[in-house]
């Protein structure tokens, strides 16, 4: 990015990212709304100065609409900015439009937009993946140098992996959730999906650090960017996650993964084979706890205070009724239903304090592993990106494939995914795992392998 500026000046770069986002953003669907007119950010000074962007339409950007991809946000523009906004603004980055997404976060394929689905870059009959599905798409096209994405169970790792980029999400408490509209509270973390490492780690500099506005945002140590990126990998012990590459990944994914690996070996780092046996537990208990607080953080959409309302209401329950049931997608009610179940007295304890319960395992698994290693990896997805369409009939299936990424949500900890070569023409992903507030293992290591 800071090449392309001193190349370019940054208003021409911002100029030309516009009409780059005007002309091809509508042939993928990246983007839901284009800000050309500057609204929310001005380039002026500052560690971005100048360069373009877009935004999750996750994030609330005051006086510009923001939808979360869902209906019954269509005509909503926030008062206020979210905490990762006003960062970007103040570092002087330039927001040229809301990237298209599934709704609320939820899905792995951007076909759960109320905006339409995002087309991969790389082959158009093929998904971008999601949710973080039009940050990718408009980064991978070339659109812009980066875009910020919002992570609950993979949206910003599985997309930069379909679509050949660099994906960073943090530990969980690195970056403010204030104004991110919410999904599931105690696994969603924003996060940058950016062509290199060192891009995301610019923007994760500028992003981290705490805000009292997010009680769950951490004072925590700034990284050492540059001193990470310049570390290198001698000594290194990555572990490599064996049911990572268990069944139902494709071996064509194990291979590309492994020769990265195996570069990253040659680079200094020690390879060591561990196991995470806990790991098959992490769907089932994601699948629990995130749709139980989504189904708590939805109840807030009601039709009366903001969003979509029912013009056929006949009292106060129609009026609830109504509203959510015209404005919310197939998806998102499916979450809410079985949300609303696990919380239900009866099955509380059968659903979501077990799942609480594997959770906390988990978490002890992943800490008994950084006993032995400094990072984990293994491929970001069991294969490359599906063919849209492919997967829309059968969601355990779409569930199932979030194998390797949801686990780190649960234990709030911070990884990346970084290309590892192709397959048949598409990208593949290799994902890195670091002990919380230890991103700087992750840039020194992905650095590394660009
Ligand atoms: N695919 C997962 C889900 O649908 C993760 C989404 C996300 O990280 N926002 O919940």
């Amino acid at each position: 990015a800071r090449a392309l500026i001193a190349a370019g000046g940054a208003a021409d770069i911002a100029a030309q990212a516009l009409d780059r986002a005007l002309q091809l953003a509508p042939a993928i669907n990246a983007l839901i709304t284009v800000l050309p007119d500057d609204r929310v950010s001005n380039a002026g000074t500052g560690p971005l100065a100048g360069i373009p962007f877009v935004h999750k339409d996750v994030f609330c950007t005051e006086g510009a609409r923001t939808t979360a991809g869902s209906k019954i946000l269509d005509q909503f523009v926030p008062p206020y900015d979210a905490t990762v906004v006003a960062r970007l603004r103040a570092a002087g980055a330039r927001c040229v439009g809301k990237a298209n997404m599934d709704e609320f976060a939820m899905g792995s394929s951007n076909e759960n937009s109320a905006y339409g689905v995002v087309r991969n870059p790389w082959d158009t009959s093929r998904v971008p993946g999601g949710s973080s599905g039009g940050s990718a798409a408009a980064v991978a096209a070339g659109i812009v140098p980066f875009a910020t994405g919002s992570d609950t169970g993979g949206s910003v790792r599985q997309p930069a992996a379909f679509c050949g980029l660099t994906g960073l999400k943090p530990t969980y408490g690195r970056i403010s959730r204030y104004g991110m509209i919410a999904y599931a509270s105690s696994l969603d973390q924003a996060g940058v999906l950016a062509r290199s490492v060192a891009d995301c780690a610019e923007v994760l500099d500028v992003l981290s650090g705490h805000d009292p506005l997010d009680a769950t945002s951490v004072d925590a140590p700034a990284i050492d960017i540059s001193g990470a990126l310049h570390r290198g990998v001698r000594g290194l012990r990555v572990g490599v996650v064996r049911e990572m590459f268990g069944a139902g990944v494709r071996s064509a994914m194990a291979d590309t993964v492994l020769q990265s690996l195996r570069a990253l070996e040659a680079a200094g780092a020690v390879l060591v084979d561990i196991s995470l046996d806990s790991l098959r537990h992490a769907i089932p208990a994601y699948y629990v706890i995130a749709p139980a607080e989504a189904s708590s953080n939805l109840s807030r959409y009601d039709g009366v205070r903001f969003g979509h309302r029912t013009e056929s209401a006949k009292d106060l329950k129609s009026l609830y009724q109504n509203s959510r049931s015209e404005g919310f997608g197939l998806e998102v009610k499916r979450r809410i239903l079985s949300g609303t179940y696990v919380l239900s007295s009866g099955y509380y304890d059968a659903y979501y304090l077990r799942a609480q319960q594997v959770r906390r395992l988990i978490a002890a698994d992943f800490s008994r592993a950084f006993g032995a290693v400094d990072v984990l990896a293994g491929p970001t997805t069991p294969d490359v990106a599906f063919k849209l369409g492919e997967k829309v009939d059968d969601p355990l299936a779409m569930y199932a494939a979030d194998i390797n990424t949801v686990a780190v949500n649960l234990a709030g900890l911070p990884a990346i995914s970084l290309p590892s070569g192709f397959i048949d023409g598409l990208p593949a992903g290799l994902q890195l795992i670091a002990p919380a507030f230890a991103e700087d293992q992750l840039l020194a290591a992905g650095h590394a392998l660009q």
